[in-house]
């Protein structure tokens, strides 16, 4: 993974370049949370569930279908199905689905389990740019860390922010146009 604090990048970047009309707070904050969801996975290694298992770390949790229903779900618990049902479900499943496509782009352990259940493969993105954050946190803080901070402020909150001002730019023109 990207340090958990990378996997934030994403609905930070899209929720506030959207801005608080499309993404209230509630689901900004939902988002992030199924930014993170994913990777509760790693107790699965205390249950001695093996990592290339279906039910191993980036395993089920980073699939496609796990994001859509995890989405689904917190739409309805936080009661955004009663406004713009659409538009937060639709937020929330990319935040979501964000968590392992940034997985499939680090360059270490094993891909992720995109296409569960309909296939156990684990896919890795041609580009694998981001290196592989340690999941101790004493391994963390060394030089190795350092390595994973760097390539994940280039690959991973850069794009992104750039993504965020790009829609928050897109969205003051489109008000400017209407007024
Ligand atoms: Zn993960």
């Amino acid at each position: 993974m990207p340090t958990l604090i990378g996997h934030l990048a994403a609905p930070l970047g899209i929720g506030l370049g959207l801005g608080s009309r499309t993404v209230p707070r509630r689901v900004l904050a939902s988002g992030m949370v199924l930014a993170l969801l994913p990777d509760l996975d790693v107790l699965a290694f205390r249950f001695g569930i093996p990592y290339n298992s279906p039910f191993g770390h980036r395993g089920f949790s980073h699939s496609l279908v796990f994001a859509a229903i995890a989405a689904l779900a917190f739409t309805l618990l936080i009661g955004a199905a009663r406004r713009r049902p659409l538009a937060s479900f639709l937020f929330l499943f990319v935040s979501a689905a964000s968590h392992a496509l940034l997985d499939a782009v680090t360059d270490g352990g094993l891909g992720v389990a995109l296409l569960w259940p309909f296939s156990n493969e684990r896919y890795f993105a041609p580009f694998r740019a981001i290196e592989v954050s340690p999941l101790g946190l004493s391994r963390f803080f060394s030089d190795r860390g350092l390595a994973v901070l760097r390539s994940e402020l280039l690959w991973v909150w850069l794009p992104l922010s750039g993504l965020g001002l790009w829609l928050y730019a897109v969205r003051r023109m489109r008000t400017a146009w209407i007024r």
